[in-house]
């Protein structure tokens, strides 16, 4: 069989795109498969964090939206912020996002395919999925990405309750500069300011969280006159595992390799680290499977602990502790979001 490229990304979500741009840049042909057409969205709290702005840079890739300076905890009247220290984020609505970094691709010459990839198969030559072959396969496909089910890679996520998020965006002139979250007895909600009359709210928690008694609690009285410019919607469970990261040809990326949950808004600057270390181990860099490790320990450890201290009775602490302790809550922050 004729080989249509040297890499399939599979997903073309905003890490299957940034991977699809670092293989064009490191001057490899690049064909990217996703089912759905024009800018494409998807529940997420859309703070993109300082550290994922230099790896957009490097990509050629500045997204419209608007600065996030910093994180604010809130709990009961118990207000944490910490400013970043090397420079803001950006919020960015996932359709900006998608399209800035689909126009990027396409100009530098990335083939974008309208198709659901089914059916990867590799030898000892190459890697075929779509009906088309290539030399490897990075599987960008999801939170519940159907190639690593497909390869045998799935295993089960952690124990205990799980946990999903809906998002929901509002017309509004933004009141902070900072991603506000605000904790309350069962959810976290997050503010996102997006742009000059508009704002993200997030909201994550358990199956069966009182999703509305927790934005009424905390954001009710800011969104009251303020008209909804989407529907909700909804993603999870969070946290999902792969028994590794590479499989011969295939190399998992973005929440297709694992994810262990939104609390500490990290997904996306995550998934284009991992989608860069992604195309330095084909062109010759370290191993995929020892530098995913690497990029994502802060994240896997920090993440874990806050979902464990979150889902115990300690939850009514956490803010309480961010406020009295803002030396510990800034290093926490600061290794989160570089
Ligand atoms: C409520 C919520 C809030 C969040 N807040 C933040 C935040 O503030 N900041 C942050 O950085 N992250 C946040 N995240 C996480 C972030 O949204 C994800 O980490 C990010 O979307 C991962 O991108 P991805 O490209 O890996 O996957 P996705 O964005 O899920 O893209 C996967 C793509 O694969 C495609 N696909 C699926 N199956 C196939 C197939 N068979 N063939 C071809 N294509 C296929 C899908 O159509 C999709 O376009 C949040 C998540 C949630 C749910």
């Amino acid at each position: 069989m004729s080989r249509d490229a040297d890499v399939l990304v599979v997903g073309g979500g905003p890490v299957g795109l940034a991977a699809a741009i670092e293989a064009r840049l490191a001057g490899l042909s690049v064909v990217v498969l996703e089912p759905r057409e024009g800018p494409v969205d998807k529940a997420c709290g859309e703070g993109l964090m300082p550290g994922a702005l230099p790896l957009l840079e490097r990509l050629g890739v500045d997204p419209e939206g608007a600065p996030l300076v910093g994180v604010s905890y809130r709990s009961r009247g118990v207000v944490a912020d910490h400013r970043f220290e090397g420079g803001p984020g950006r919020g960015v609505r996932r359709t900006v996002l998608h399209a800035a970094l689909a126009d990027r691709a396409r100009a530098l010459g990335v083939s974008l395919v309208t198709c659901r990839a089914e059916g990867i198969a590799q030898d000892a030559s190459g890697v075929t999925a779509g009906g088309l072959r290539a030399d490897w396969l990075l599987a960008a496909d999801g939170l519940h990405s159907p190639a690593r089910r497909a390869l045998g890679l799935e295993r089960p996520g952690p124990t205990g309750q799980r946990r999903f998020g809906i998002r929901q965006h509002f017309e509004v002139a933004p009141w902070n500069d900072h991603i506000e979250v605000h904790w309350t007895r069962d959810a976290e909600v997050y503010v996102t300011p997006l742009g000059p009359d508009l704002v993200g709210v997030a909201v994550l928690g358990v199956q069966g969280a009182d999703i509305e008694a927790a934005i009424a609690s905390t954001v009710g009285e800011r969104l009251r006159d303020a008209r909804p410019l989407s529907d909700r919607r909804g993603a999870g469970p969070f946290g999902q595992r792969a028994a590794r990261v590479q499989l011969g040809r295939v190399l998992l990326v973005g929440d297709a390799s694992g994810y262990v949950d939104a609390i500490t808004g990290e997904g996306l600057r995550l998934g284009f680290e991992q989608a860069r270390v992604a195309v330095a181990a084909l062109t010759g860099g370290r191993p995929y499977e020892r530098e995913w490790r690497r990029v994502t320990r802060p994240f896997r450890v920090l993440t874990r602990g806050l979902v464990g201290a979150a889902s115990s009775p300690l939850r009514g602490g956490i803010v309480p502790l961010a406020a009295r302790a803002p030396r510990l809550y800034g290093a926490v922050v600061e290794r989160l979001a570089r």
